[in-house]
């Protein structure tokens, strides 16, 4: 039975008993099952967590601060091992990297918990007569929080965190592909004395969230996927008018100025565009090298991404570079994105195949690290979204050409600079298109600074004041008074 949809604090199987396998992607094997919730059932956790929202919207900060921070210690004490085991066998990545994940889950819920002690309001003197204005904030009601798969657990905490500090209560969809982790994250909450309905779960296919997404209940979409999926959801939020975070895919650019630390310059964009294979909304898609550095930079990046090891198994190699990719249409999207460069004249520095031996003739999906030179802006890996390990590195002359080149695609999540010119590095950061930018690091993630999209990667901001934000209304009392003698 798989018990896998939470309705008011109970879990459940669905009703006419559907389900779908979890695939373990180093072997192509089922690893579980989770239930396919029926329009029913999501109708029941919609209305679940409508029923618990006014006691959670009126919890005063203090007692919903003393429950996520519950929750996490029982997570770090009794479920983070489980949970970071599940999700290198749901998702593939190493398992020091499900570690890794897991355990800044509960960092960024902690950091909410502290948050919603701190949700205030404001107040002015009114500008006509004798009145005063009150700006509260309030919570904006039931959540659907729909998660991708590539960081079930963490993109999950980034919804429920500051979601439950400003008071909303949810309904969670986790990925088809990687829904069993999440789960061990939400038992935490319910371990800690969550009120029942708090967090609801309805488990399953696209359908599923599509169904949820139009529940006349559900008053915030908050949404981490692709650009497809972001589109469809914001189309039918726009006719319901809720409110949504739409999180979606990225092409980040990566450039490396003439007087970028070269160890610093290659090191950090092979970690990026390779650590989880490729499969991060801000990996490091497109290298642009300034062209005096160029040959020295390729060959040192491609060189180093020959060394990469690519486990068959991430639970027995917690340590490796990389794992399997998620499932044979990422295999194949990556495939077809290299011989689409190969076939328009892009040269293979590393990679392009699959790693050979039968330890990886299980039937996983495996695809080495791959590197390209000799790239055009219209190859795919150039302009679309490859979510594969692949990096293709271009030379550029001037910092406008590199501009417009990094640019030059609809994306706008993230984008990176290696340079020692405190100049080049305030001039690319105002120009570069992007929610992010990284100036000599390879990550833009902090849990106190806001990360999101412009153009097509998105609607909002998730982490830091922002991220709170999102869950709140804001709503202006205006009150009259008289004054002695008026
Ligand atoms: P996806 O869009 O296929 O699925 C994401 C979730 O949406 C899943 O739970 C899925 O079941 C659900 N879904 C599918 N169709 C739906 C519909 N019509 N209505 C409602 N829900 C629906 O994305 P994915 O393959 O799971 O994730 C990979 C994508 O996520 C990549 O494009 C990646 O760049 C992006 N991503 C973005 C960020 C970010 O913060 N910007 C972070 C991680 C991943």
């Amino acid at each position: 039975m798989s018990r896998t949809l939470l309705i008011n604090g109970q879990w459940r199987a669905a009703v006419n008993g559907a389900t779908l396998p979890v695939l373990n992607p180093a072997y192509g094997r089922e690893m579980g099952r989770i239930a396919v919730a029926t329009p029913t059932e999501i109708d029941a956790a919609v209305q679940s967590a409508a029923a618990a929202f006014p006691r959670w919207a009126a919890a005063s900060g203090r007692e919903r601060a003393r429950i996520m921070h519950k929750a996490m210690d029982i997570f770090r004490t009794q479920y983070l091992d489980e949970a970071a085991r599940l999700l290198t066998q749901e998702n593939g990545k190493p398992l020091n990297d499900s570690i890794k994940e897991c355990s800044y889950t509960a960092d960024v819920i902690d950091f909410y918990a502290d948050e919603s002690r701190r949700i205030t309001g404001s107040h002015f003197a009114g500008d006509l007569g004798a009145t005063h204005s009150f700006v509260w904030k309030q919570p904006v009601g039931v959540v659907a929080a729909i998660i991708p798969w590539n960081f079930p657990v963490d993109l999950l905490a980034w919804k429920l965190g500051p979601g439950l500090a400003a008071g909303c209560t949810f309904v969670v969809k986790p990925s088809e592909e990687a829904s069993f982790a999440a789960l061990k994250l939400i038992q935490a909450f319910l371990d800690a004395g969550l009120p029942d309905g708090v967090i609801n779960v309805v488990t399953g296919a696209g359908a599923v969230g599509a169904q949820l997404v139009q529940h006349p209940d559900v008053q915030k979409i908050a949404f981490t996927g692709s650009v497809a999926t972001g589109i469809r959801i914001g189309e039918q939020a726009a006719r319901q008018m809720k409110r949504v975070t739409l999180e979606l895919g990225g092409s980040a650019p990566c450039i490396v100025c003439e007087d970028a630390d070269l160890d610093a310059a290659v090191n950090g964009a092979l970690r990026r565009a390779f650590s989880h294979t490729g499969q991060i909304c801000i990996s490091v898609n497109r290298i642009f090298v300034h062209e005096r550095l160029f040959d020295a930079y390729a060959e040192r990046f491609a060189a180093a991404a020959r060394a990469l090891h690519v486990t068959p198994d991430g639970l027995k190699e917690p340590n490796a570079d990389m794992g399997p990719m998620i499932n044979e249409a990422g295999a194949a999207k990556t495939r077809q994105h290299v011989e689409d460069a190969v076939a328009h004249g892009a040269r293979l520095l590393a990679g392009g195949d699959a790693p050979s031996g039968e330890e990886y003739d299980a039937g996983g999906y495996f695809y080495n690290a791959t590197v390209l030179t000799d790239v055009t802006p219209d190859m795919l890996v150039m302009c679309e979204e490859t979510f594969g390990p692949v990096a293709p590195i271009a030379p550029f002359s001037t910092l406008e050409q590199a501009i417009a080149l990094a640019n030059g695609t609809p994306y706008g999540l993230a984008s990176y600079v290696y340079t020692a010119d405190l100049n080049s590095a305030f001039y690319l950061a105002r120009s570069l298109r992007s929610g992010g930018v990284g100036i000599n690091v390879n990550d833009i993630t902090d849990i106190r600074g806001p990360f999101g999209g412009m153009h097509m990667s998105g609607i909002g901001r998730e982490l830091g004041e922002p991220g709170l934000d999102a869950y709140l209304e804001t709503k202006h009392i205006r009150m009259g008074y008289k004054l002695p003698g008026g």
